[in-house]
């Protein structure tokens, strides 16, 4: 931020106040990371503002001095998004943190982007109503925006920009706009919720967000079910979506990752390849959904079937899912994790899984495999040794490997964790000149780059 250091702080904590405006070393340190294994830089200041106007005249002082600015949510992120390689001024959105107004008749809260979804949810609750996107973070809303981030639920409810109805947004330049309104659909104007959802702070930093919630279900029913193979499970879920049944969550564990499951959550489930289910609905429609499940289940070859109705075990199985990546990251100390993350079409999820499975053995990793499949959305999951660069060029290779793949049959190379620094080179391949429409936007709307440098998009081509 050199040479006008001073003075931008000084200037920034006359807007704000002294204690929201920090150079503390461990301040820095915490906005200097994700929790991927991509290398930390330290901003040079972190600003926590109250309000849209504190972040306009956050944008406002930064473009005066040409200083980039970073969004930051929780730091969950796992592609380098919130790294600041070209230093600048992290803003922390978690004092922005208040549910403005549930709207139970609409269906619709209004919130600041600092709310994560578990406070959102406890809240609803009360309403009877519950936000649907799940990731395995309890990230908050601002950053799962800027990913388009999904998670457990969206096979039935969809993923984050289908439940954006409108999002304040301060622009580079210190402006505030509203991108959508309340009403179910519109057919005015281009889709500028699409836009801005998935945008990875390169384009705005999102100071309100109205969302849609759904009324809790009035039952509902977890469900295991346990196969001889990899392969077999995924077949299963290609046949249960195939036979239109109304599933709400399907997620495959391989039999590793359920090792770690057990290790971490206390359970016994049975440590082979497993798929974690659950039905929404009233009782006669969810009796006949899961039989008909269970026998397609049984024709795929499933070992053992066991339903959790109550809701004790429920909660249970998905705070086991939930917890997976954390399992795996305790039981290997002093590694970080890299997660691949692309999305396939549902009919070739099977081939890109076993595409998967043997990149692994021929690039000699022993990770695990999980995903959210009833979306085509798998990941593998590998521990590493940033230390050794060996092992990160092995890494990465398989990762290409996988993304390739996923590209090579019409896929994505992120199905929800977002482009960030690491799948920036393979937005041409996957976009191909539409890449350029994607520059001509972000050249609109921040001409000097100062959004966000560095991710998603290689602005130096601007
Ligand atoms: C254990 C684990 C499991 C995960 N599981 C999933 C999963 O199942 N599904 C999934 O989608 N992701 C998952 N993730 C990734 C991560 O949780 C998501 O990407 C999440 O959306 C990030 O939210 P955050 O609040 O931490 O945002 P951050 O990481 O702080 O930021 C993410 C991006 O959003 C931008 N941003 C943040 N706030 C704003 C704002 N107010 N305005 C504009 N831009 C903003 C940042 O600049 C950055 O580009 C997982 C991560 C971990 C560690």
């Amino acid at each position: 931020m050199d040479p006008n250091k001073q003075t931008v702080l000084e200037e920034l904590k006359q807007l704000l106040s002294e204690d929201r405006v920090s150079t503390n070393e461990s301040v820095l340190d915490q906005h200097s990371r994700d929790e991927s294994y991509h290398e930390p830089v330290m901003p040079d200041a972190v600003v926590f503002p109250l309000s849209a106007q504190d972040v306009s005249g956050i944008m406002k002082t930064a473009g005066k001095y040409g200083i980039p600015i970073i969004p930051f949510g929780l730091g969950t992120s796992l592609e380098g998004h919130v790294i600041p390689y070209s230093g600048g001024i992290s803003i922390d959105f978690s004092l922005m943190d208040k549910i403005l107004e549930v709207k139970p008749e609409d269906f619709l809260v209004r919130v600041q982007p600092g709310v994560t979804r578990s406070k959102l949810n406890q809240e609803l609750k009360k309403y009877g109503l519950f936000f649907s996107v799940d990731p395995g973070a309890d990230a908050t809303l601002g950053g799962m925006a800027a990913t388009n981030a999904s998670g457990t639920t969206s096979v039935k409810y969809g993923v984050m920009r289908d439940q954006v109805r409108d999002l304040e947004v301060v622009l580079a330049d210190g402006s505030i706009i509203h991108t959508g309104n309340l009403a179910v659909k519109s057919s005015s104007g281009y889709n500028l919720n699409g836009l801005f959802v998935g945008s990875e702070g390169t384009l705005g930093c999102f100071t309100e967000l109205t969302l849609q919630v759904y009324g809790i279900p009035e039952s509902i029913v977890g469900a295991r079910a346990s196969f001889g193979t990899i392969g077999q499970a995924v077949n299963a879920v290609v046949g249960v979506l195939q036979a239109g049944i109304q599933i709400a969550r399907i997620e495959l564990i391989d039999a590793q990752s359920m090792r770690h499951v057990n290790g971490y959550s206390g359970t016994d489930y049975k440590e082979a390849p497993t798929l974690f289910m659950e039905f929404h609905g009233n009782e006669a429609g969810l009796r006949q959904d899961m039989e008909f499940a269970e026998e397609i289940l049984e024709d795929h070859g499933c070992e053992e079937f066991k339903f959790e109705r109550d809701s004790t075990a429920r909660n249970q199985l998905w705070d086991a899912r939930h917890d997976l990546a954390y399992a795996v990251m305790r039981g290997n100390p002093g590694k970080k994790m890299m997660v691949t993350d692309v999305c396939l079409p549902i009919s070739q999820l099977a081939a890109g899984i076993d595409s998967a499975q043997q990149g692994m053995k021929e690039f000699g990793f022993e990770g695990g495999i999980v995903g959210h499949v009833g979306d085509g959305n798998y990941h593998a999951l590998l521990m590493i040794d940033t230390d050794n660069p060996e092992e990160m060029e092995r890494a990465e290779k398989f990762n290409e490997k996988i993304v390739e793949f996923a590209l090579s049959r019409g896929g994505s190379c992120t199905g929800e964790h977002g482009v960030g620094i690491g799948k920036m080179k393979y937005q041409k391949k996957e976009h191909g000149d539409s890449l350029n429409v994607m520059l001509a936007v972000k050249k609109a709307l921040d001409p000097e780059g100062r959004l966000n440098p560095g991710k998603l998009l290689q602005t130096d081509s601007i």
